[in-house]
């Protein structure tokens, strides 16, 4: 079935708002033409958020305590509570999650999950009969990595949390499942940064403390790096040099983190970004869209609007009270662009 939609369009890996149509045939970009169009809409790829904990969604206003009272295994905060939460409360709450995600135009996300097999499925069946691709990068219980056999990888807290010969152990079976490992370092400070990067993982979480010569090698390396910023705020962990590694030809990825801590509103993290830290409304962009593609290896895809792609679009009005009179589209998108400027998604 073809459908031709029209409109400022955010175009291709450099983000150039072109006016023009997009023929979309059988949910695939078959066409995109530049011409004059008629409406006041904004088309631009949905978002790709590139590193999450859903499970949290059963606590969304815990109290500012230190990071490790919150979130380290196996006595922090959210993981006392997640283990006296019903697996029927918890797929409920993160199919709320996953709703919200869609409609404030996240078309992919990837997600940290505890638990081992039974986490999973949790996620899982809180995915079922939704339009959104999540990667689901687990945790092993125990020696039990059966988890694996239902999910895209392996996602670790940090090597500071967990015994060396076991995380070995784990990274290996993982890797034997082909499957991906990724791990945080460095959120709260460097000390399990080369020991991360030297269990070679597919990408890494945070690196908040990274300094010149880990940037240095995780770039030799090609590891993608996922970045927190509202996160690494909330936590006082500091501030990532997202700057640098982007300099240093680092493909960085924004993710929201733990739902305790933020919503999974991609446009609160862009504004966040775009106005503490890069002062570039096109890699802003790209941080919330194309990198978070090529973080987990679906950049041929979606993460942005290209000839052949998947047409995984937000068409947003440009008469919205809040967008009403806008200039620059891409840099009113990024620096004040709200969910309830979205009249579409596709
Ligand atoms: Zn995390």
């Amino acid at each position: 079935m073809e459908r031709i939609i029209e409109g400022t369009i955010i175009y291709g890996d450099e983000f150039e708002p072109i006016d023009g149509q997009i023929i979309i045939e059988d949910g695939t970009i078959k066409n995109i033409e530049e011409c004059a169009v008629a409406t006041d809409t904004i088309i631009a790829p949905c978002f790709v958020n590139a590193h999450t904990h859903i499970g949290d969604s059963v606590i969304k206003d815990p109290p500012y305590l230190p990071l490790e009272e919150l979130v380290q295994p196996p006595h922090g905060l959210k993981h006392r509570i997640l283990q006296e939460t019903p697996k029927s409360s918890l797929v409920t709450s993160m199919k709320a999650t996953i709703e919200d995600m869609i409609k404030t135009g996240t078309c992919a996300f990837s997600d940290f999950r505890e638990g081992g097999l039974e986490g999973v499925s949790a996620l899982k069946e809180a995915l079922n009969d939704t339009e959104i691709d999540g990667k689901i990068f687990g945790r092993p219980v125990g020696k039990d990595i059966s988890y694996l056999d239902v999910c895209d990888g392996t996602g670790l807290s940090s090597t500071g949390d967990i015994d060396m010969e076991y995380l070995k152990y784990v990274v290996e079976r993982t890797r034997n499942k082909g499957k991906k490992f990724a791990i945080h370092a460095g959120e709260k400070d460097p000390s399990d940064i080369t020991s991360a990067i030297e269990l070679e993982p597919d990408h890494l979480i945070h690196l908040t403390h990274a300094e010149n010569r880990d940037i240095k090698s995780i770039s030799d390396a090609g590891f993608p790096v996922a970045v927190c910023l509202r996160s690494n705020y909330i936590t006082r962990s500091g501030i990532p040099p997202i700057k640098k590694m982007l300099d240093e030809g680092i493909i960085v990825a924004a993710g929201t983190d733990n739902v305790m801590l933020n919503s999974v509103n991609m446009f609160s993290e862009m504004e966040f970004l775009s106005k503490t830290n890069i002062y570039d409304d096109r890699q802003v962009f790209m941080l919330c869209t194309l990198n978070g593609a090529k973080l987990l290896g679906i950049d041929n895809e979606i993460g942005s609007i290209e000839k052949g792609k998947k047409a995984r679009l937000m068409i947003l009005t440009k008469k919205s009270n809040n967008l009403n009179g806008i200039r620059n589209p891409l840099s009113s998108l990024v620096r004040r662009g709200r969910p309830d400027d979205i009249i579409g998604i596709i």
